[in-house]
């Protein structure tokens, strides 16, 4: 059986992607800056000690640093007061999970309790 190639409707041309010269940016520029402006917050709040998790009653000190109102509820990575100290494992359930305790200890936050909030 003879095949026949499968043809393009529309042949590439400049501008498509497989033709690109200058790959994409993986982050925004905005995004690249607030990066940077998060990591200098960090080291400001906590400059040379390793703090303890946040989480009651959790002997870790902190490996990493979370937002109680997450950037997709509105909040900001940048904001020292939506920024706390939290060890990985506690770290991992909140962002894998609603845990209960993470809203009764503030370290999660729903977008409407925030607009209450702030209003
Ligand atoms: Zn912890």
């Amino acid at each position: 059986m003879k095949r026949t190639p499968i043809s393009r409707k529309t042949p590439l041309k400049r501008g498509d992607s497989q033709l690109r010269r200058t790959p994409l940016a993986r982050v925004s520029k905005k995004r690249a800056r607030e990066n940077r402006e998060r990591k200098a917050m960090v080291r400001r709040l906590w400059p040379d000690m390793q703090p303890r998790c946040v989480v009651l009653e959790c002997p870790r000190l902190a490996d990493d640093v979370h937002e109680p109102l997450s950037r997709g509820r509105g909040g900001s990575i940048t904001d020292p007061g939506n920024a706390v100290p939290i060890c990985r494992p506690h770290h991992d359930e909140l962002t894998f999970g609603e845990p209960e305790w993470a809203y009764e200890q503030g370290l999660k936050v729903h977008s409407w309790d925030a607009r209450r909030e702030a209003s």
